[in-house]
């Protein structure tokens, strides 16, 4: 049940209009297709209304979560007792901000796709995005999952990032203060305390290197094909766990364990990768998280090794 106020949801709707919806279920914005309703998402168009949101909220003592594409998030069943703050609808631009002697400095605004800005590179001759290609979600989402593959991630390319805090303030933040991590990122706050959960990241610079268009372009192709090969097609949050370490993969063990096809209710483990859980249609936000469950106990039976999860867990 909504936890929002007659008032709040009158001013929420007068500020944001049809961007603003109401105990919207979250399956339709998540790319395992599952997830309860929020309280409220509201799809913001630029920094400004970011800004007004948080102060609006705030102001009203009421919760917030920012999401982006909403690929790496488990809603559960219940819902989301919060404002959700929504930025694959805005803050998308892309563009040359410096070319220096290191190479050329890329801005992207957080709701752009992941995958638009490695096409905005390769068409600008610029290198470095290759181990993005394929991944989903955008760039505000892929910043705060330090996101990549074995290889790389964005912590190789990241330069600044700017980040709107609970105050309605907009700090630039560069490498010396962000502490990246296997899929996460963190900082300091003026406080010197370790935060990110009450702010927005809204924009990223990036160093990119000159290179040609055409060999990134087949670089992109030969990645695709390779993740079409070794992932899954269904509907999925891409890998559910850490791997424990580079030499132990989680796919790998999940598979050793004899885990591979395992079903509960509408999720099952992938037979292509099994760190991947793929949903039905009528799967539930429950099924995946026991299926979760049944994994982390047999691989910590069989192996002595627990399984962090990977996928952000929300809502109740
Ligand atoms: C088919 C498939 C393949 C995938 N392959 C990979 C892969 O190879 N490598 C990999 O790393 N990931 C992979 N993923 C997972 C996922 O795509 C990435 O983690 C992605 O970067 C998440 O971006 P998002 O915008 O969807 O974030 P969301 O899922 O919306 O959010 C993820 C987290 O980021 C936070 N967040 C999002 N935007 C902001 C913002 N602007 N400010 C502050 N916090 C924010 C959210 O609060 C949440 O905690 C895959 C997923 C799928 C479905």
């Amino acid at each position: 049940m909504t936890v929002l106020t007659k008032n709040l949801k009158k001013q929420l709707t007068k500020r944001f209009g049809a961007r603003v919806k109401f105990d919207e279920p979250m399956a339709q914005h998540t790319s395992w297709k599952v997830g309860g309703p929020a309280d409220a998402l509201v799809f913001a168009a630029d920094v400004l209304e970011v800004a007004d949101l948080i102060e609006i909220l705030s102001a009203a003592d009421t919760e917030w979560f920012v999401m982006g594409g909403g690929t790496n998030l488990l809603v559960k069943d219940s819902g989301i007792r919060a404002v959700v703050i929504c930025l694959q609808q805005g803050l998308d631009h892309i563009e040359i901000t410096e070319r220096n002697d290191d190479g050329v400095l890329v801005e992207a605004g957080a709701g752009a796709r992941l995958n638009s800005l490695c096409r905005y590179a390769a068409m600008q001759d610029l290198a470095g995005m290759q181990f993005a290609v394929g991944i989903p979600g955008s760039v505000g989402g892929a910043v705060l999952m330090n996101a990549g593959t074995g290889q790389k991630s964005m912590e190789s390319v990241l330069k600044e990032i700017d980040v709107l805090n609970s105050s309605g303030n907009i700090i630039s933040l560069g490498t010396d203060r962000l502490n990246f991590k296997y899929r996460a990122l963190s900082w300091e706050n003026s406080m010197g305390r370790a935060c990110h959960g009450a702010s927005v990241v809204i924009a990223a610079r990036l160093l990119l290197v000159p290179a040609h268009g055409k060999d990134l372009e087949a670089q992109y192709e030969a990645i695709l094909a390779r993740r079409g090969k070794t992932q899954p097609r269904g509907l999925s949050a891409g890998c559910v766990f850490k791997n424990p370490s580079s030499e132990m993969p989680a796919g790998r063990l999940i598979q050793e364990a004899g885990l591979k096809g395992m079903e509960i209710g509408g999720a099952r483990i992938s037979e292509i990768h099994a760190n991947f859980i793929i949903t039905g249609h009528k799967a539930k936000a429950s099924d995946i998280l026991k299926l979760m469950e049944a994994v982390r106990q047999k691989v910590r039976q069989r192996f002595d090794v627990v399984l962090e999860p990977e996928v952000k867990i929300v809502g109740e």
